[in-house]
Parts: structure tokens; C-alpha cells; sequence
């Protein structure tokens, strides 16, 4: 894929013109690992990303949700390769991650060489993010009252995708949000002795504080300093091929991507990362994970 960057982890919004979004990504050079994960999230779904993907396929890397425990079978992964997804998206199982009832799902994705983002630690409450969007007067898909959906977030403590990268050595599996709250030491242990262990490091892109100058942000020392007292204890200058360049962006936030990209590359820099070794999160074990040249 010819591009500078891969981001991991970006969501598609509902009811939204992503033109901007794709404009602004490809003048960056920034390709899109979008996933989708439906109502329970006020989100679209895999539809939506599939068109947004043949529409924009220099920028948008679709990315499947697949809903564990909530009707999806080792045929929804077939039915997703089929159409082109490069992964696999999973957050807010009924179970815990690594519960065997899953087990036929992560065969089938391990069997096509999907790799699967995985939601870990304390998530983001539904009804909240309903409400906020209401609130804002954004639309939201239909939707039923979360408490139906039993959302509990232990059942994604990053020990529960431990089980998951035994039991299936050739399946990649990303840990979403590396390094934040909640998802440290255990998360660090599980990512250096899996070899199909990563982390995805949503959590360190805003180490910039916008201004009134004419690109409109400058980097900010203390929150470069924030990030880097978190992350060297990590010993993140070990394994930097273990970790990927993700934002956790939403497609109706075309806004200072840059600023983005460049707080993670002032993190990784104060990390003592080389340039060499940033190539690889910025872009290139993104690409190697999803099968994109
Ligand atoms: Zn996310």
C-alpha cells in the first residue's frame, strides 16, 4: 500500500461524509484501518465500512466487527474475508475473551490470516456516548437500551487475550490502547512473550496543545514527558515492532491529523525509539499484520 503511515485503530461515524477525512488522511499519506461496531456504540457498521472501503481503497483498510457471543459464527469470518476485510474488530464480548465458546472464531480467523484488534481495559459507557451524541445533534443509529447489551469490561482485561494468543499461535492479535490506564504491566508481559502479541498506542496522541499559530497546535513538552514517563518503565525501546502508530480517531474528525502523527513521533523519539524502529509502528508490522505490500 502506498502510504507513509498506517493507523490501527480509527472508527467510522454514523451518518457522516467521510470525504474530508479521506482528504485529509491522504494528504498526509495516512492509510486507514477503519472498524465499525455498530449501535451498541452509536456506530454503523460492516456495511458501511465496506463502501467507504471501494470507494476510497488508497486510503480506507476495512476492518471487520465481530459481535463474540451476540450471534456471529466462524462463518461471519468467512463471509468478512470473502468481502475484503484485512481484520477482524472485537470489543464487548458476552463472555471473557479467551472463553472457549470463541474458540471456532479464533480457528477461522487464524485459518485466513486475519488479525483481530481487540478492545482491552475499562470501556467507553453506550448510554453516555448516546446521550453525548444527542446532545451535540448528531444522529444515532436505532438502537436498544444498552443494559440489554450486559456490556462488563473484565470480560477485556488484557489477561483475557492471553489465552486467546496460546491456544492459537499464528493468529496476530493487537491489544487496543497499550500502555493507557488499566492496560500496563500485564499488557507489557503478554506482548513480550507472544510472538502474535502487539499493542496498538491510541493513548499518545495528544502529547500537543493547539494555538493561534498558522498550523494551529505545537508539540507540548510536558505531555511528551507525560507519555514517556508511562511508557519507559514499559521498556517500550525493546520491542518497538510489538507496538503500532493507532489515534482511536472517529471519520468526522478530519482535524489535526498532523498533530497527531507528530505527538506520536515526539513520544517515540523521547522513548529512544530510532527512526528505523518508529518506520515499524508508523507503517510497516501494520502492513505486514494485514497483508498489505
Ligand atoms: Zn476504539
Amino acid at each position: 500500500m502506498d502510504c507513509e503511515y498506517i493507523d490501527w485503530h480509527v472508527h467510522m461515524a454514523y451518518k457522516t461524509d467521510i470525504k474530508p477525512f479521506v482528504k485529509a488522511a491522504r494528504k498526509l499519506g495516512i492509510a486507514m484501518c477503519v472498524n465499525a461496531c455498530g449501535p451498541m456504540y452509536a456506530q454503523p457498521g460492516n456495511d458501511e465500512v465496506e463502501e467507504a472501503a471501494k470507494k476510497y481503497p488508497d486510503t480506507i483498510v476495512p476492518i471487520g466487527y465481530v459481535a463474540l457471543g451476540r450471534g456471529d459464527t466462524p462463518e461471519t469470518i468467512v463471509g468478512l474475508h470473502e468481502r475484503g476485510f484485512k481484520g477482524l474488530k472485537m470489543i464487548a464480548p458476552t463472555k471473557d475473551y479467551d472463553d472457549e465458546e470463541f474458540y471456532p472464531i479464533y480457528a477461522q480467523a487464524e485459518k485466513l490470516g486475519l488479525p483481530i484488534l481487540f478492545h482491552t481495559g475499562v470501556v467507553a459507557r453506550s448510554d453516555e456516548i448516546i446521550k453525548n451524541r444527542k446532545a451535540a445533534g448528531k444522529p444515532v443509529p436505532p438502537h436498544d437500551d444498552p443494559r440489554t447489551f450486559n456490556i462488563k469490561s473484565k470480560r477485556m482485561e488484557p489477561m483475557c487475550v492471553e489465552g486467546v494468543l496460546q491456544n492459537f499461535p499464528d493468529l496476530n492479535c493487537v491489544m487496543a490502547h497499550f500502555g493507557s490506564t488499566g492496560r500496563r504491566d500485564v499488557s507489557q508481559g503478554i506482548v513480550r512473550w507472544n510472538p502474535n502479541g502487539y499493542g496498538d498506542l491510541t493513548g499518545f496522541s495528544r502529547a500537543f496543545e493547539p494555538d493561534d499559530s498558522e498550523q494551529g497546535w505545537h508539540i507540548a513538552e510536558k505531555y511528551v514527558k507525560m507519555f514517556t514517563d508511562v511508557l519507559n518503565p514499559l521498556l517500550v525501546n525493546r520491542y518497538p515492532e510489538k507496538l503500532l502508530y493507532a489515534t482511536d480517531l472517529s471519520t468526522d474528525d478530519p482535524e489535526l491529523m498532523n498533530a497527531k502523527i507528530e505527538s506520536h513521533r515526539a513520544v517515540y523519539t523521547a522513548c529512544g525509539i530510532p527512526k528505523d524502529k518508529q518506520r515499524l509502528m508508523f507503517r510497516d508490522t501494520a502492513a505486514k499484520l494485514l497483508g498489505l505490500s
